[in-house]
């Protein structure tokens, strides 16, 4: 976890620096961690694209990024000036060796100037069939710049399936050590993510109720109002157990599901995060249709405006197979969570976007109270609200103010933007600093990547084997197909929203 101390003098060499990536996120991140302090003395940063840009180009590019997506708002002159200064474009082709040899001179070309030595980062925001030929043209190209102070940041996804993960893995191993490659899951640098396990691990009296004793089943939903957007071409190969449950989706799960870790050392925390994906229930061939729900949306509206299916998207298959939208129950076997549900549900173009986790609580054993004072009965749940409400609620019984006795729930509510003022850093500012710091808490390590796509392998294989006929089979603006109802009220709950003004339902 992040000390107080500063990063090195660093490079930063950002592949994809013309790409959306860079754009809304990479740029105004580091301007950020400029603005509050974070930045060293020293440092660089060059992006690199096909399209013709001088630095001059490049540094208006992220500019207008930046004054569009920037958490502090739009840029000052003054500070840009001094900002843009460390900002540098080089025209490269990923395929041509060249690009990483003139890379190879810029770098020490700042080194001499800086009259010492920087920690390399190098930033892969490009399509991940560059990942190897980027990775091998650093090992070869660029050794003067030295293998032990370079960082790599690969960005999702980490493969397309278990093999070709694995197979990246070994091939960025048999250049790198793992503490050198930072797998980024942007998920795990959400401040409202990260605060998860202190919320977990600094208070008393969750631990002794953490567990089957006292939980009755916890839900995770990550729900999107957009559809694929312009990347219909990507999604299309990928669909939604791909895109969000592999990694964002699974790793909210481990941290709710893991054993307190007895302190903050990186391969600490991921060692119990490994351990709850290595406790989950594999799926045989036959229990998957009980398990796991698959949706594509059709055409309909998003509010009050119509859209069109998924298969009449730009670039995706008009008979496409790919799933919009997934639901899936998991178990994890092991003695805190033996026969606790978890429910996992995505999609896009649902009804509302938001990430919110949500633990419920066993009923009380014995109720005192008559029928009549708890017609609104609801069992205590805690609810961590992700975004785009960032909370933490527990929803408790209390007597409704009145001289009869009724009870109603309340919510014991803690709201980030009633609580602190400012809005906090963004996940990529998290994961930049701690990229240069070298810590590699909030990243990905191997074998976590391959337990991820190990368990999720049965599913993907069962969908992709076998055409969904019923597809699409949600329309868009609804929660996603009726058999993902289903699969929840067979075990007697229901799907957990929050609705946008905070009030549960
Ligand atoms: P993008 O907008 O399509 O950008 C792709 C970048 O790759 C551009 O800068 C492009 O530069 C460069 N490029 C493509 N072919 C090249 C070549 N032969 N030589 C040199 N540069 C080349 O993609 P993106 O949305 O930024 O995504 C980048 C990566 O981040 C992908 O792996 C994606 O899955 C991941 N990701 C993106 C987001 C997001 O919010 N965008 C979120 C999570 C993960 P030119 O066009 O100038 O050649």
């Amino acid at each position: 976890m992040k000390s107080t101390s500063q990063p090195q003098p660093t490079v930063f060499i950002i592949f994809g620096g013309t790409g959306d990536l860079a754009w809304r996120k990479l740029a105004p991140a580091l301007y950020n961690l400029y603005l509050d302090g974070w930045m060293p003395d020293h440092f660089s940063i060059i992006g690199t694209g096909r399209t013709k840009l001088s630095d001059e180009e490049f540094r208006e590019k992220l500019l207008e990024g930046i004054n569009l997506f920037s958490r502090s708002g739009k840029a000052k002159k003054e500070q840009w000036e001094t900002f843009s200064k460390n900002i540098y474009y080089q025209v490269s082709d990923l395929n041509d060796s060249k690009t990483y040899q003139e890379l190879g001179s810029r770098i020490e070309s700042y080194e001499t100037a800086w009259n010492e030595k920087a920690d390399l980062i190098y930033y892969l925001a490009v399509s991940p069939n560059f990942f190897p030929i980027i990775a091998d043209n650093i090992a070869k190209k660029c050794p003067e710049a030295g293998l032990d102070r370079t960082r790599i940041v690969i960005e999702k996804p980490f493969g397309h399936d278990l093999e070709s993960a694995k197979a990246l893995n070994k091939q960025l191993q048999g250049i790198f050590d793992e503490k050198q490659i930072y797998r980024i899951d942007h998920y795990l640098g959400k401040e409202t993510v990260q605060n998860i396990m202190a919320f977990r691990f600094a208070n008393a009296l969750l631990e002794p109720i953490w567990n089957r004793n006292y939980i009755d089943h916890v839900q995770i939903s990550v729900t999107e109002q957009l559809g694929v957007e312009d990347r219909g071409g990507y999604y299309d190969g990928a669909g939604a157990m791909r895109d969000m449950v592999q990694n964002h989706i699974l790793q909210l799960l481990c941290l709710i599901a893991m054993e307190p870790p007895i302190n903050l050392d990186a391969d600490e925390i991921r060692n119990r995060r490994v351990d709850v994906l290595k406790s989950m229930r594999r799926f045989d061939a036959d229990a998957i249709r009980f398990s796991a729900v698959r949706g594509q949306y059709g055409h309909g509206w998003i509010e009050g405006k119509e859209v069109p299916g998924y298969r009449d998207e730009p670039e995706v298959n008009p008979e496409s197979n790919t799933e919009t939208f997934a639901a899936v129950k998991f178990f994890v076997d092991n003695w805190r969570w033996q026969d606790v549900p978890f429910y996992l549900r995505t999609g896009k173009h649902l009804s509302q976007s938001a990430s919110v986790i949500s633990i419920q609580f066993k009923n009380i054993p014995h109720s005192i109270f008559p029928p009549e004072a708890a017609e609104n009965w609801q069992q205590n749940r805690l609810v961590f609200s992700i975004q785009p409400e960032m909370s933490i609620r527990m929803q408790m019984q209390a007597k409704r103010p009145g001289l009869d006795m009724t009870l109603n729930p309340v919510d014991l509510v803690f709201d980030y933007s009633g609580t602190y003022h400012g809005k906090p850093p963004e996940a990529y500012e998290t994961l930049l600093l701690d990229t240069m710091l070298g810590d590699q808490t909030l990243f990905m390590r191997s074998d976590q990547v391959e337990a991820a796509w190990d368990l999720i392998m049965p599913i993907l294989h069962a969908w992709e084997s076998k055409k969904s006929l019923s597809f699409p089979n949600y329309p868009a603006g609804s929660w996603g197909p009726e058999n993902a109802e289903a699969l929840i009220a067979q075990d007697g709950f229901h799907w957990f929203t929050l609705p946008l003004n905070g009030k549960h339902g």
